[in-house]
């Protein structure tokens, strides 16, 4: 199975990746979390990308573009795979269409995560995550039961651009720059739109349910 999680900054696509990645057992790719392991290992790549997500701006096409393709080639993605968080600009989908189209396969399907701009800011910035295995908590809306991780016991942190000021940002440039993939995969016919504001199980029950009524 190959898809795509759509939606803005906030909407549960890395809380319903994670679940979903596990059901249909393919890897689950988030660019957010490729960037951040770089920052955290203080790579170049992290460097470049870190001036702009500390500024709420998307990294440029050319280089999210070669991590995923490259991504892409690994030996796991042959069975499919799961984008968190790409593609996010119409070059970006662009690129990934000829990539897909290199692997000589096609796209199953893209899930638009729908959620309101006022619910978004809320959601990001009360997110906490897991420094040792990314499990990502919700100090109100899904709180973990003690200071760390219930999964693993790690530290949660609260990432720098989810403050205020920078997920408002980060909201507009998703309207600008990849509210235009949802007419770019209708006109595909691969668009689910699924109600963000659900309950997370449930969420994840109408994802599940709209991706094996395909199979
Ligand atoms: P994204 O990857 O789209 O930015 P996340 O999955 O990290 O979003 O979710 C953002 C925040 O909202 C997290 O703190 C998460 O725990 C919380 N969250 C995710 N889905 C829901 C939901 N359906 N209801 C309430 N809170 C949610
Ligand atoms: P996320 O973890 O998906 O919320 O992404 C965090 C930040 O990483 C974004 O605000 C961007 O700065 C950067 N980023 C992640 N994915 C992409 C992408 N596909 N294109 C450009 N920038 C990205």
């Amino acid at each position: 199975m190959r898809l795509i999680l759509l939606g803005p900054p906030g909407a549960g696509k890395g809380t319903q990746a994670v679940a979903i990645a596990e059901e249909f057992n393919i890897p689950h790719i988030s660019t957010g979390d490729i960037f951040r392991y770089n920052i955290k290992e203080g790579t170049e790549l992290g460097k470049k990308a870190k001036s702009f997500m500390d500024q709420g701006l998307l990294v440029p096409d050319e280089i999210v573009v070669a991590i995923v393709e490259d991504r892409l080639k690994q030996e796991d993605c042959k069975g499919g795979f799961l984008l968190d968080g790409f593609p996010r600009t119409v070059a970006q989908a662009e690129a990934l269409d000829n990539a897909i189209a290199v692997m000589g396969t096609s796209l199953d399907k893209v899930i638009n995560i729908q959620v309101d701009k006022e619910v978004l800011i809320e959601r990001a910035v009360g997110r906490r995550i897991c420094k040792a295995c990314g499990a990502t908590y919700h100090i109100k809306f899904n709180p973990s039961k003690g200071e760390s991780c219930d999964k693993c016991g790690g530290e949660l942190y609260q990432r720098d651009d989810d403050n205020q000021e920078t997920v408002t940002r980060r909201i507009e440039v998703y309207l600008k720059e990849t509210l235009p993939l949802i007419a770019y995969y209708q006109e595909k016919n691969k668009l689910a739109v699924i109600d963000g504001q659900q309950h997370i199980d449930k969420v994840f029950t109408e994802i599940v349910e709209v991706l094996r009524g395909d199979l």
